[in-house]
């Protein structure tokens, strides 16, 4: 059998937050939000472990997208989003994470997957003011990252997943230091804690992102065949990482650069986040057994594009239920031989 996995969000249900937006306003506030929020994460461990995903995770039912501050071009000005400025060096004020990471614990038994989103997309979704240097910001953030993806690993969590479209972006400042940056992120998850004897698997997850349309458009001017992961793949294949999520199916990366990532686990895309078509298991089967060319069985994962959050609740269902049923299908043509 495959692993499977979902990138990261879900949809919100409709008495949480606005539907089918990427930054959707929340329908609560205070201890009534809070409480929703817990509880639209419950309702998707059910979905997923219903749907027959063997690694569930909390479908970031708990953010919303960026801390609404000031307007900035955003991934090389493909979009201005209102984003946070930093104004002074950064710390902590207490946990992030615990409430969604202990839910998630508590109500599944299979691994779980809890995502953070990498320091250098942070770095590229805030006005820095205050350290005037790109680098010094994404160790900065780095540094936070660790601390909670450490607290994350006594909470239960099994694979801590930082997602870095960036590193799609500005490949060659990914390549130099975007890696190190993340691997600062993730220094010690893969070592048992002294504590709880856990230990973590790491990942990382890099898209073409949500199937808005920015993207769709950005897509359109990057040509016949997307090659921006072979820049950055043979500096993640040289890393600590352990597991690199990537886009397939229907997408125009080369499959061939999966190669790139001899030695590391691949989270193969097999479900497209950009349309509301459901894929059929066989589809599913089809695309694993393509990038089964490239990943050894054991090292390959399959898993969604990107996030399902813009789309609409049912869509997303069907497409948990194709994920599970093609990855069973493409390991019953595997084992027939
Ligand atoms: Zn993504």
């Amino acid at each position: 059998m495959f692993d499977t996995a979902i990138a990261g969000s879900l949809p919100k249900p409709a008495w949480l937050a606005e539907t089918q937006k990427l930054w959707p306003q929340w329908k609560a506030e205070g201890a009534e939000l809070a409480q929703a929020k817990l509880d639209a994460t419950l309702l998707w461990i059910k979905m997923q472990e219903d749907a027959g995903l063997s690694v569930i995770g909390a479908g970031e039912q708990s953010r919303q997208h960026f801390v609404h501050k000031v307007e900035m071009g955003i991934r090389n000005d493909r979009y201005k989003a209102m984003v946070p400025q930093v104004v002074a060096p950064l710390k902590l004020k207490g946990r992030v994470h615990a409430a969604e990471a202990r839910l998630l614990r508590a109500h599944t038994r299979r691994r779980i997957k809890f995502t953070l989103p990498g320091p250098m997309t942070i770095v590229d979704t805030v006005a820095d003011r205050h350290y005037g240097d790109r680098v010094k910001l994404a160790f900065a953030f780095a540094e936070l990252l660790n601390q909670e993806a450490l607290a994350l690993r006594e909470d239960g969590v099994d694979v801590i997943q930082f997602d870095e479209p960036a590193f799609n972006v500005y490949m060659a400042d990914a390549a130099a230091w975007g890696v190190q940056a993340l691997e600062r992120a993730a220094q010690g998850l893969g070592a048992r804690s002294a504590t709880s004897g856990r230990a973590c698997r790491t990942a990382v997850h890099i898209c073409y992102g949500y199937g808005i349309p920015a993207n769709v458009d950005w897509k359109k001017t990057l040509g016949q065949e997307w090659r921006q992961y072979e820049q950055v793949f043979p500096a993640l294949a040289a890393s600590s990482i352990d597991q690199v999520s990537l886009e397939c199916i229907h997408s125009h990366v080369p499959p061939e650069l999966m190669a790139l990532l001899a030695g590391k686990d691949v989270m193969v895309g097999v479900i497209d986040v950009a349309s509301d078509v459901v894929e059929t298991p066989a589809e599913v089967a089809d695309a694993i057994g393509r990038a089964l060319q490239y990943v050894p069985r054991e090292r390959l994962i399959a898993c969604t594009n990107c996030g399902l959050a813009p789309m609409s609740r049912a869509v997303a269902e069907a497409k948990l239920a194709a994920l599970a049923q093609g990855a069973a299908l493409a390991a019953r043509r595997l084992d027939r031989g």
